[in-house]
């Protein structure tokens, strides 16, 4: 009988195999989904799919990429915010 938090959907089933020749399931917590620009919804390129105890324990230059908005906007929409910053066009 499966625990409550269990029956979630949080959880993946990973198969492991025992030294004693049993395959075993085990849960481990699913990965989060993709992060995605703040302007066009698509996914960022550069950030990582992990959760944040892992994010945690990464260097901060592998968590997102190292420009301007780097983890917010994707590159194409961030050159765009610049340029139009930079000709002083309101949004
Ligand atoms: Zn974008």
């Amino acid at each position: 009988m499966p625990k409550g938090r269990e029956k979630s959907g949080r959880f993946r089933k990973v198969f492991v195999k025992t030294p004693g020749g049993d395959t075993k399931v085990h849960l481990r917590e699913r990965k989060p989904s993709k992060a995605v620009c703040g302007t066009c919804k698509k996914p960022l390129l550069g950030v990582p799919r992990e959760r944040p105890a892992i994010l945690g324990k990464m260097p901060k230059t592998a968590r997102r990429p190292e420009r301007p908005y780097g983890g917010v906007l994707c590159s194409a929409c961030t050159r765009k915010l610049l340029q139009q910053k930079a000709r002083g066009e309101s949004q």
